[in-house]
C-alpha cells in the first residue's frame, strides 16, 4: 500500500533496496526500511516506536547512550484499534527511525508515519520483518480470510530476541559512533531472554501435557503456545474485538467441559464478563490479570519492563495450571541499564 506524498519518490528506492534486512513484504514496499536510513552524525538519534513491549526492548538496548525514545500508544489502550490523534505526527516527522511491530498491529500510526517520514527517516516494522510469512498464524482472532496474522510476536521470548537483535542492526548502522554501547546492551538483555526461555521450559515442563492448555480472551499466545508445547484452546474476542456471540459462548463451555482445562485467563486491558460466566458454568478458575501492551508498574518502577511483564505471565500461567513456577519465580529480570523511554498513559 503506498501512502502519502513521499510515495512517488520512494517507488525507485524500494526497487534498490527489496534484498535488504526488511525483506519483500509490509513496509519494505512503500518506506525505508530496517537499517536503510543514513548514519545520523553530531547529534543523538531520534526514536519513536509504538506499543509498551516494543518501546521496552528499544528503550534497553538504547539505555542511556542519550537517544531519545519515544511511544505512541498510551498503555492500557487497546493497541489493535488505536488511532493516533494527528499531534502524534509531529513525534513521527522528527523520527530517525519509527519502530512497529507491524504485521498490521499498528495501521493507522504506521499510514501517519509514512506521511509524516523525515528525508533519511525509516520506518523499521520488526514482526513483519522477522517473520517469513510461511510462519504466519491465523486462528479465530485472526482469521486468514482477514489477511492479517496473529501479531504477537513478542509474547513469545525467542522472537522477542530477534526484535532485539533487530532493533542492534539498525542502531548499529544509524549511529555507529555508539555501536559498542549498543551491542553490549544487547548482549546483556540477550542473556536474561535467555534465562527467561529456559525458566519457562522448566516451569512448562513441570505442568502434565495434558493440562497445557491455554483458553484466553485476548488471543496473544499463539507464538509462545507453539515454542513451548502449549495448546490454544481458543480465544474468546471475535476478530471485531466486540464481545463473542452467545453461540461462540456456549462452544468454549462445551470445549471447557471437554478438555478439562484448569483456568481461564482474562486480559487486563479487556476486562470481559464473559469469561466470568463461563467460569462459573463450568467450575474452572478464572485468571483476569494477564497482559500483553500493557506493562507492570508505572514508567520508572523496576518492574515496567518487556522482560517483568513476560515473567509476570508465564508464572500466572503455570501457576493456574497445576505446575510449579519456582524457575520463574527466582529469575532476576532487574535490567542492567535505565529505561529512559517517554511512555504515555
Ligand atoms: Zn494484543
Amino acid at each position: 500500500m503506498l501512502i502519502g506524498r513521499r510515495a512517488g519518490i520512494l517507488a525507485i528506492a524500494v526497487s534498490l533496496s527489496v534484498a535488504s534486512a526488511c525483506g519483500s513484504h509490509g513496509a519494505a514496499s512503500s518506506a525505508p526500511g530496517c537499517a536503510e536510513g543514513p548514519p545520523v552524525i553530531g547529534r543523538q538519534l531520534r526514536i519513536a516506536t509504538t506499543v509498551a513491549p516494543i518501546t521496552s526492548i528499544v528503550a534497553t538496548i538504547v539505555g542511556s547512550s542519550g537517544a531519545s525514545v519515544v511511544g505512541v500508544v498510551p498503555e492500557g489502550r487497546n493497541s489493535h484499534t488505536f488511532d493516533p490523534s494527528p499531534s502524534v505526527a509531529a513525534t513521527l516527522e522528527t523520527a530517525d527511525i519509527v519502530f512497529l511491530n507491524g504485521l498490521g498491529l499498528e495501521e493507522p500510526t504506521r499510514e501517519l508515519a509514512l506521511a509524516n517520514l523525515s528525508d533519511g527517516g525509516e520506518l523499521c516494522e520488526l514482526g513483519t520483518t522477522v517473520l517469513p510469512p510461511e510462519a504466519y498464524l491465523f486462528d479465530f482472532s485472526f482469521p486468514e480470510a482477514a489477511g492479517r496474522p496473529n501479531p504477537h510476536l513478542w509474547t513469545n521470548p525467542p522472537m522477542a530476541r530477534r526484535y532485539a537483535r533487530l532493533v542492534l542492526d539498525v542502531l548499529v548502522v544509524r549511529d555507529p559512533a555508539r555501536a559498542d554501547r549498543y551491542r553490549a546492551n544487547f548482549e546483556a538483555f540477550a542473556a536474561q531472554i535467555d534465562a527467561l526461555d529456559g525458566a519457562i521450559r522448566s516451569a512448562t515442563a513441570t505442568v502434565p501435557a495434558e493440562q497445557r492448555l491455554l483458553l484466553t480472551y485476548h488471543d496473544a499466545y499463539a507464538y509462545f503456545a507453539v515454542e513451548y508445547g502449549w495448546t490454544v484452546l481458543g480465544a474468546v474476542q471475535p476478530s471485531s474485538f466486540d464481545e463473542p456471540t452467545p453461540r461462540d459462548v456456549a462452544a468454549l463451555i462445551e470445549q471447557v467441559e471437554s478438555t478439562g482445562v484448569r483456568a481461564i485467563f482474562g486480559s487486563e486491558v479487556f476486562a470481559s464478563p464473559i469469561l466470568r460466566q463461563i467460569a462459573a458454568e463450568t467450575g474452572v478458575d478464572y485468571v483476569d490479570d494477564l497482559r500483553d501492551d500493557d506493562l507492570l508498574g508505572s514508567p520508572g518502577d523496576p518492574e515496567h519492563s518487556w522482560l517483568a511483564m513476560m515473567r509476570f505471565n508465564y508464572l500466572t500461567i503455570i501457576d493456574a495450571s497445576g505446575g510449579d513456577a519456582t524457575p520463574l519465580r527466582s529469575l532476576d529480570v532487574t535490567s542492567a541499564v535505565s529505561d529512559l523511554a517517554d511512555y504515555p498513559q
